[in-house]
Parts: structure tokens; C-alpha cells; sequence
């Protein structure tokens, strides 16, 4: 049977309300959201505060109702046009700035838009999602491509701590989306083969602000039943099902674009799983530009820009060989390469292995990590891509992560940022000076605000958790659902994907101890949980049952709970509603997390090992740094260790701070690191100066090369080309013979100037073909590199040629100095890092 469904007819005076429950700017604009919650506060939870779902299946009695409700009518019109201001905002540029003249293409696997929105599982949708968010905001040109999946992640089920996984359906209908139509009103259907098959993608498209979202759905009935399954669910963990989702949303995105007629300046592939965009482009660029491969690749490396969000090799996208090669093969012509060398582009350390992330951070001249940590961690997990490099100059940056500020403030915060800030922070919260103002707002105001919001969320907290357990038993004694959590108490929060290096298990390494801090009668603590495990992580599923097992043991069912199937809802509940948030990973491997960013901006304070972002956020005033021991330890002592620390830190400094409000009826050292944390967090960690770090550091400079490769109609660029072929084969035989200093065997002091001599074999070569550059580097900080020039001096008559120069040396300790050829022509050498040579 076919199903179908009915929408209600919407009244006429009330089109304005369905047009903007149609962008997401109404997911996430406060005033949007009361307009919705007024038309039915208990409908309105019950759809997961979907605004479509909610006019679509409320009667039509209650339509009718509202629209003939002045007062209602009179606060749609003023959100309305708060609405259309907000899509009519236009970016004026600043001294130093320019305008955004360009487009960019943003691709990801999943985006996390809205709770209610199920096509993503955690940060990295998240991330995404506020990406889009931000540019919106900020006027940036952007696109972005995605899949629709019929199921989207699980929802999990927790029966006494064990994880159930559901996929209920969803209904598209229901949702801010619609299909995309052609001129002729028929439905855009992208066609493309993948094997023998052909595969068939319906296009769908998303409002997110002003930013478009483009999702392809395979599941169509011109598609076989295999291919109809490829966007089945979010992160199947079946490898061949992966790799097809993977092809159909880097081959689909491109040929998206085609039939859309987009043409973007920038290719933002966020995270391995959206490399095959670069292989279709590949494709088009040699087969309907008429591109040499090398002319592809160049255009290609400077209109690409990677992010990487996986500090662990392991945990990135790769494939068996044999299995990409299926898909690649039929294909491999049309790029103008062997199959053993478009293999060996995704490879690393010959393992047969076709790595999603190299093959990306090949192809991009800019790639970035997502904190200062986790940048430096990917170039040395990447080293074996970027031979000839300084790992200094390896091209992965630091863009450390934010957060899109109006989708994770809660309405008390955002009530006094509009007091206090101002409504500049919408479009530019990236202006720092703004946040300055925190310090100004009187003393209590900020704490009355969070305590308003915490009985909120604890009211939130009980009803979520009396659902739970109405339908079954929870936890294996009675729990009175009343007297769960005091609003009174200090409450910490934890919630995040389980999965072992997050170490949810951390805080049970000690259950007595733990114990005795919750149950404190002086200084109670409250825990709230939440998280979800990947279906097939056992190890992340033993870490749920932990929780349930401490809570099953002692006597802390009203002050412990866990919450199931956390999602966007519950994550901005308990972000805005808890004290401290609490983050235990084992470091190095939080690649930023964003949780802390979004507790942080509340006035939450976060407590956490430093790892990811909060290193370049802690300053000792706005929260509690568990310093954690060195990663390359036994790992049981640095657990021990860690563990400690954070029990440590609970029973003394955290408690004695929360519950020090003799004199003032609150606890004003309290809302002293509160405003504190507001106020660091906000201005480092929003997401528009992080989308302003992409601009300036990887847009801007990519579409500046990519202008001159198009120089002359592209002659530019085919010189290049040329020049490269002839240095291919003289550029072997070149080598740098040795080096002296005249600091040699000596203890140089700071601010000595130094004299190199470097003597080069060139072979045939010209002298002026090549520049020699000395490379001196002091420190970790990748800022502390600095490059001097050499100048050619003399040519001997056994083919060596002398070149010579000084710099000055800076600041003491150990530092380090290699010298090292690259090509001469600096465009050239720009393009072709590979043509370096060094001696350390
Ligand atoms: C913010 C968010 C995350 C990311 O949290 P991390 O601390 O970075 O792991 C995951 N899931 C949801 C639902 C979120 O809202």
C-alpha cells in the first residue's frame, strides 16, 4: 500500500508563520521559538520542537484560533520582521577586510542543524551545522551538500543500562525540507554510475538561514534495491555500504552542482569522508575542461580546503585497496593516471590501505586541525605526506572550533546579553571588545539567571527521566521521581558520545570516594549523564553500564541519573542547566570537543583534562584544568593519576567554591568564574571568528593562487606545468653536499649573528634555478620558524656552486637549523612543494 500525507490547510493569516517554520533561522531564533511553543507548549515537546511537524499536525481549530488572536498576529508580525531583517543583512567590510566575494561549497557527511532534524550523531555534525549557521550570519557565500538518510542515526533505548538501538523512519513531509525542481517543475535527480549499477539521487534542499543545504536521497524507486539502501543510515558500520555513501556524496555533491549550476571558488570538505569529491572533479576538469592531470591537480589543491577532526590514525576514514579499486576502476582513465598511482594518492607507509584524509590533505594546499593540539598532532601523524617539508610548514593549520552562540544560549543568558552586549554579537561576535563588557553587569544578575535556568532544566530533567521509566524499569530500585535532583546542589554534567577515549569511566576509577563526594551531607554533588555508543562499540556500551552499575550499587539514585538518547535537545538542556561540566579524555585524543564551548558560554564552568580546545581557553579563573600526566605513560598510572587530580579538585577547590555564599546569600566567587567564563568563551570560541579564520587563513589565500593560475588565460599555470617537466628530471641529481656555520662547535649567545655557507652539487642544473634557504626554528610554536635567504656567490668548476647568508639569532635554549633548495621561481615553488631538498 502507498501512504500518503494530508497537510492542513494553513490559514491564510498565518503563511508567514509556515514560510519561516521553513528555515532553521526559526530553530534557532528565540522569538521564533515562543511564537511556536505559544500555538501549543505541550505539542510543541511532543514534535521535538519541529515547527513544521507542529503546524502540520495541529488541528485546524487551534490554527484558526491563532489566527484570529490579535495579540498573536501582532508578535508574528515583529518576529517576521526581525526575520526578514535578518535575511536582508548585508556584510559590510571593516578596515583591513574586504568583501566576500566568493562562494564556497561546504561538504559533510552529517549536519546537526536542529534535535529534531535526525541526520546527525554528534561533534562533527554539530560543527558543521554551526558552520552554516555562522556564515548565514555573517554573509558568507556558501552552499553546502550533504546526504539525507532514510533512518538517520539509532535512538537508543537503555534497558537497565544495556543499549538498544532503534531506527524509527523518517518522514520527510514532516521536516524543513523540500524537494528541489527544475525549471520545469520537475524534480532534480542527479544520475551517475557507481560500478555496473546506476544510481539515481533525488535532490532535497534545506534553509538554513541563507545558506542552502543541498541533501541527495538514493532511496527512490528508480534506483535497485541495494542502491535505494546506500543512504539508509548515518555511519553504517558495514565497510562496502560505507565506501558506496562516501562515493555517492563526493561524486553526487559535484554533479549536484553541475546540474544546479553552481560554481563555486571553494571546496570545504569537513572531515575524509568527503574526499571523492575531489575524484569527480578530477574527472571533470580533464574530461570537459580539456585539463592535463597536472593542470587539474593545481586548479584543484587551490580551491580545496580540508578540515581533519580525527587525532588518532586509526580512527580515520580508510579502505582495503581491493574495495576502492572496484568502485575507482572503471573510472580510472578519465583521470589521466595508472590505478597504482591514484592508489598510491590515499596511501601511507605502503600498507594497502586507501586513506580518505591523505588522499584530501593531497589535494588541498590548505588543510586545517581543529585546535592549536590537535594541528600540531595531525602534522605528525601526517609527516609522510609532505616530504621535503619542514614540519613547521606542513600545511595543516590550527582553526580551533566555536559554537553558533545563538543556538546553544539559553533564553536567561541571552535576555542579558541583549541588555548588556548589545544585539551586535548576531552578526560579529567575533569582536572582542564586545565581551568586555561582562565585567559591567552587577553582581547577581548572572547568577540569578543560571539559577532560573537550572530549575528550568531540572524540571526538564525529571520529566525526561519520568518518561524513561514509566515504560519500564530504569534502574533496579524504586526512584521517586519528585525528589530527583536539587536545584540547590551542585550539579555536574557529562554527556558525549561514549566511547573509550572520552573515559566515561574515569570518575567511577574510585566508587567509594566517588561515592562519598555525592553523598557529602556538607557539600553534596549531583551528576547528570548522557550518551549514546556506537552500535558496534562494546567497549563504549560497557562504559553506559558502568553508570548504571555505581547508580544500582549505592545509594545515589536521587543525586545520579542518566538520560537516554542524548541529542541536541537534551545537550542544550544540560549545557545551559548544570554547574560544572565535567570532560575527561584521554589526551591527546579530543581533537577540540565542543560541549565545553556551548557549557562555557552559559556561564557553566568547565572542569577538564587539557585537552582540545580548553588549553587556550583556561587562564585559572574561568574553570578547573586537570593538568593530566604525559600521554606517552603506562596508561593505567596517567588514569590513576587523572583520577586523582579530578578527585582532588571536587573535594576541595569545586565544593568549597560552589558552597561559599555565607555573606551574600550566593556564591559570588562562583559568579565571579561565571562571568569569567562568559566572557574568554564567547569571545575565543563563537563560531564567527573561527569562520573569520577560515577567510583569512585558507579561502582567501587559495582563490589569491588560484586568480593568478587563470592569469593570461591559464598560461600561468601551463607554465608551470612546463617548467615542472623539465625539473622533474634535473632535479634528482641535485643535492646540497654540506654546510657550515660559524657558530660550529661553538655555544653561540642570542642576538650573535650567524653566517651559513652551503655547498650545493647542481649538476647541470642553472645556479639561478634554484634558491637556497636557511631554516631556523626555535621552540614549539610554529609562528617561531623563520626562513633566511641565501645568495648564490660563486660556481666551482666540479659542477658545486657556493651559497651564502646570515641571520640573527633570538631568544636561548635549544633551537635547531637545517638548510634546504627549492626551486627559484616562487610561484612555481609555491605549487610544487615537493620540488624541496634538505640536509638536516
Ligand atoms: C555538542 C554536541 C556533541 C559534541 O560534544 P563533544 O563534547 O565535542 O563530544 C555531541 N553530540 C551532541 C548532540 C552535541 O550537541
Amino acid at each position: 500500500m502507498r501512504k500518503f500525507f494530508i497537510k492542513p490547510e494553513i490559514p491564510p493569516a498565518l503563511e508567514r508563520l509556515h514560510e519561516m517554520a521553513f528555515n532553521i533561522w526559526s530553530c534557532w531564533d528565540v522569538d521564533a521559538q515562543r511564537l511556536f511553543h505559544r500555538l501549543d507548549p505541550v505539542r510543541f515537546r511532543e514534535v521535538n520542537h519541529n515547527p513544521v511537524e507542529l503546524l502540520y499536525t495541529l488541528s485546524s481549530q487551534t490554527l484558526d484560533k491563532a489566527a484570529s488572536d490579535k495579540g498573536y498576529l501582532y508578535e508574528l508580525e515583529k518576529v517576521y520582521d526581525k526575520y526578514k531583517a535578518y535575511m536582508a543583512y548585508e556584510h559590510v567590510p571593516q578596515k583591513g577586510d574586504a568583501a566576500y566575494d566568493f562562494l564556497v561549497a561546504y561538504i559533510c557527511m552529517e549536519y546537526g542543524l536542529h534535535e529534531s532534524f535526525p541526520i546527525y550523531s554528534g561533534g562533527l555534525a554539530v560543527l558543521a551545522g554551526d558552520t552554516l549557521k555562522a556564515a548565514s550570519d555573517m554573509g558568507i557565500p556558501m552552499v553546502s551538500f550533504g546526504l539525507l538518510y532514510k533512518h538517520g542515526y539509532f535512538r537508543q533505548r537503555l534497558d537497565g543500562g544495556q543499549q538498544r538501538e532503534e531506527y524509527p523512519e523518517n518522514n520527510w513531509f514532516l521536516h524543513p525540507v523540500r524537494e528541489v525542481f527544475d525549471d520545469k517543475g520537475a524534480p532534480v535527480i542527479i544520475q551517475f554510475k557507481l560500478k555496473e549499477d546506476d544510481v539515481h539521487a533525488k535532490l532535497w534542499r534545506v534553509e538554513v538561514g541563507r545558506v542552502t543545504l543541498y541533501l541527495l536521497d538514493t532511496n527512490i524507486h528508480q534506483n535497485a534495491s541495494h542502491i535505494r539502501a546506500i543512504t539508509n543510515s548515518l555511519y553504517d558500520a558495514d565497510r562496502r555500504q560505507r565506501l558506496t555513501q562516501e562515493l555517492v556524496l563526493g561524486k553526487g555533491s559535484v554533479l549536484a552542482m553541475r546540474a544546479l549550476k553552481i560554481t563555486p571558488d571553494i571546496y570545504h570538505l569537513n572531515e575524509g569522508h568527503t574526499a571523492f569529491v575531489i575524484w569527480e572533479r578530477f574527472k571533470e576538469l580533464m574530461q570537459q575542461k580539456g585539463c592535463s592531470y597536472e593542470e587539474a591537480r593545481h586548479l584543484i589543491r587551490h580551491s580545496t580546503v580540508f578540515t581533519t577532526h580525527t587525532p588518532v590514525i586509526e580512527g580515520n576514514e580508510h579502505f582495503a585497496q581491493d574495495l576502492v579499486m572496484e568502485y575507482l576502476a572503471p573510472e580510472v582513465k578519465d583521470v589521466g593516471l595508472t590505478m597504482a598511482q591514484c592508489l598510491a594518492l590515499g596511501e601511507v607507509r605502503n600498507d594497502k590501505q586507501f586513506w580518505l584524509p591523505a588522499y584530501a590533505l593531497r589535494h588541498a594546499s590548505h588543510s586545517n586541525g581543529v585546535s592549536k593540539i590537535h594541528a600540531a598532532v595531525s602534522r605528525g601523524m601526517w609527516k609522510d605526506l609532505f616530504p621535503g617539508s619542514h614540519e613547521k610548514e606542513y600545511p595543516i593549520d590550527a582553526i580551533t572550533n566555536g559554537v553558533h552562540l545563538q543556538s546553544w544560549l539559553s533564553l536567561q543568558m541571552t535576555e542579558i546579553f541583549d541588555r548588556y552586549i548589545g544585539i551586535d554579537y548576531l552578526h560579529a561576535a567575533d569582536q572582542a571588545d564586545l565581551w568586555q563588557k561582562i565585567d559591567a553587569i552587577p553582581d547577581g544578575e548572572i547568577w540569578n539567571a543560571h539559577r532560573r535556568r537550572k530549575e528550568q532544566v531540572i524540571g526538564f530533567i525529571r520529566r525526561t527521566f519520568a518518561n524513561m521509566s514509566c515504560r519500564r524499569g530504569y534502574f533496579n530500585k524504586a526512584v521517586d521521581v519528585e525528589h530527583i535532583l536539587n536545584p540547590d546542589y551542585l550539579t555536574i554534567g557529562f554527556a558525549r558520545r561514549f566511547t573509550p577515549y572520552k573515559r566515561a569511566g574515569l570518575i567511577f576509577s574510585d566508587p567509594e570516594r566517588l561515592a562519598a563526594i555525592v553523598l557529602n551531607h556538607k557539600r553534596p554533588v549531583q551528576f547528570v549523564f548522557s550518551g549514546k555508543a556506537h552500535p558496534a562499540d562494546q567497549a563504549g556500551k560497557d562504559l553506559i553500564r558502568q553508570v548504571f552499575d555505581f547508580i544500582n550499587k549505592y545509594p545515589v539514585e536521587h543525586h545520579m541519573l542518566f538520560l537516554e538518547n542524548y541529542d541536541m535537545n537534551i545537550a542544550r538542556h544540560i549545557v545551559q542547566g548544570v554547574d560544572v561540566w565535567l570532560n575527561t579524555p584521554k589526551k591527546p585524543m579530543e581533537a577540540s570537543g565542543t560541549s565545553g564551548i556551548k557549557a562555557g558560554i552559559n556561564g557553566v564552568l568547565n572542569f577538564s583534562i587539557l585537552d582540545g580546545w580548553w588549553p587556550e581557553a583556561y587562564n585559572g579563573r574561568n574553570g578547573w584544568a586537570i593538568r593530566s600526566g604525559c600521554s606517552c605513560g603506562d596508561p593505567q598510572n596517567i588514569n590513576d593519576a587523572d583520577a586523582n587530580e579530578l578527585y582532588s579538585l571536587l573535594e576541595r577547590e569545586i565544593t568549597e567554591t560552589y558552597y561559599s555564599n555565607a555573606d551574600h546569600g550566593f556564591p559570588l566567587p562562583w559568579e565571579r568564574m561565571m562571568k569569567e567564563s562568559i566572557k574568554t568563551v564567547c569571545s575565543g570560541f563563537n563560531m564567527h571568528r573561527a569562520m573569520r579564520e577560515y577567510v583569512v587563513k585558507c579561502y582567501r589565500p587559495e582563490i589569491a593562487t588560484a586568480k593568478k593560475l587563470r592569469t593570461e588565460g591559464g598560461l600561468h599555470l601551463k607554465k608551470a606545468v612546463n617548467m615542472q617537466s623539465e625539473a622533474v628530471a634535473a632535479w634528482d641529481k641535485v643535492y646540497i653536499k654540506d654546510y657550515f656555520t660559524s657558530v660550529d662547535g661553538k655555544l653561540p649567545v642570542s642576538g650573535q649573528k650567524v653566517h651559513v655557507d652551503v655547498y650545493v652539487f647542481l649538476g647541470d642544473v642553472d645556479e639561478k634555478r634554484i634558491a637556497v634557504e636557511a631554516l631556523y626554528c626555535r621552540g614549539e610554536d610554529r609562528a617561531a620558524f623563520q626562513k633566511a635567504p641565501l645568495t648564490f656567490v660563486e660556481r666551482y668548476s666540479d659542477k658545486i656552486a657556493k651559497y651564502s647568508g646570515s641571520f640573527v639569532l633570538v631568544g636561548t635554549g635549544e633551537q635547531s637549523l637545517s638548510v634546504r633548495f627549492v626551486p627559484a621561481d616562487p610561484f612555481f615553488a609555491e605549487l610544487y612543494p615537493e620540488f624541496r631538498k634538505w640536509k638536516s
